[in-house]
């Protein structure tokens, strides 16, 4: 796994020479690093840009200021804070890696690359990106930033989530990361991918590779990193019922695993008819249809129709949610799609400290702010 003595030695010198005087140094997981941090905002900055990253990183290292701090937090904290930066799974592998590290190594992030490589949620770049910016320890990396610049400086073909492409970007990032100085080359080849070889419009006139670039000498740029092949992404819709009662509104703990998998979401059911069928059971006969929006996910959309509808004067309130099982056991497409845990009615104007999926939290923000136009009907 070590990184191979290099061929390449002027593509690690003109990086490095540029990291100096252009990379970045002083992101907030740059002071005072730890592997702890280090991981953390690694784990933060997969698919999330810097700016987005930073007043989460910062808000999660003053809560959980240590590794053991994270593994004795519920999760339900942890994904709260998590809110809204995406991608819910890397925030309950943070959660498990972290009750690993307390468990089986005594609270110290380990050092070794296997040992770091087996945390949940932890790949091969991720780990050398963690070992080689704490310790400089001499491993590459390859994020999305380094192989569009390895790509492109090499014009490698092909689409790099197919095996055999990114074990060759692999052997590249291996021959051109130097064996000392790694922690600052390893940072100015993740900078050069996000400030300078960018998705679209590289500015190659600042590059610092530029006269030995494949890509900028046969002015193709645009052709490497190859594309994932095209599929339609399919479409599902889903009925979200945002039952209220006094100013609160119902909502579940999913599974932990699958889709917002630990986050609270509203009850779901699969098609108008299912809910409206379940309003009708508990009594209610009035309801509002919100105006219906999608969500995207990397493999789906997701097409969601709100219905709103007040619970205050039902007869039979159970303040402990328990007749709440009988959704539930009213439709096998309920209980199929979604299989929770614990049900808590919510008070937007007295949050408490869950994690919420993206179109939930947006929902709840319209119903706290009136700002519902659905049209009353009547079962
Ligand atoms: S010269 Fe242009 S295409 Fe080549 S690595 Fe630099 S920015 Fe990217």
């Amino acid at each position: 796994m070590l990184a191979q003595s290099s061929p390449q030695a002027p593509f690690a010198h003109a990086v490095l020479t540029w990291y100096e005087k252009y990379g970045r140094k002083h992101l907030p997981w740059q002071k005072n690093k730890t592997l702890y941090t280090v991981w953390l905002s690694e784990v933060m900055l997969q698919q999330t840009q810097v700016t987005t990253v930073i007043p989460y990183f910062e808000r999660f290292i003053k809560i959980f200021p240590n590794v053991t701090a994270l593994a004795n937090a519920p999760l339900d904290e942890v994904l709260y804070l998590w809110t809204g930066l995406g991608y819910y799974a890397r925030a309950r592998n943070l959660h498990k890696a972290a009750q690993t590290i307390r468990d089986q190594y005594q609270g110290e992030f380990p050092t070794d690359f296997n040992k770091v490589w087996n945390l949940t949620g932890i790949g091969r770049s991720t780990a050398g990106a963690i070992l080689s910016s704490c310790l400089d320890a001499p491993y590459p990396i390859l994020d999305g930033n380094v192989k569009r610049v390895l790509a492109r400086y090499f014009a490698v073909q092909g689409w790099p989530g197919e095996n055999k492409v990114e074990e060759q970007l692999w052997i590249l990032s291996s021959q051109v990361t130097p064996t000392e100085k790694v922690a600052d080359f390893n940072q100015a080849m993740m900078d050069l991918g996000a400030m300078v070889c960018t998705r679209s419009k590289p500015k190659c006139e600042l590059c610092p590779l530029q006269t030995s670039c494949k890509a900028k000498n046969q002015q193709n740029w645009k052709d490497y990193p190859g594309k994932k092949p095209k599929k339609d992404l399919p479409e599902r819709e889903t009925y979200f019922l945002l039952l209220a009662k006094s100013g609160k509104v119902l909502l579940e703990q999913r599974k932990e695993t699958g889709l917002w998998g630990g986050l609270y979401c509203f009850p779901q059911f699969n098609s108008k008819q299912a809910l409206l069928d379940y309003l009708k059971q508990e009594g209610i006969d009035k309801y509002q249809e919100w105006t219906a929006f999608r969500h995207t996910f990397s493999h789906f959309h997701l097409d969601i129709y709100p219905i709103y509808a007040q619970y205050d004067e039902h007869p039979n309130w159970d303040e402990d949610c328990s007749q709440w099982k009988k959704i539930e056991e009213f439709t096998a497409d309920y209980k199929t799609t979604v299989s929770t845990v614990n049900k808590y009615w919510y008070d937007p104007k007295n949050p408490v400290q869950i994690g919420l999926a993206t179109p939930v939290k947006n929902l709840l923000t319209k119903f706290q702010k009136g700002l519902h136009y659905g049209k009353n009907r009547v079962l």
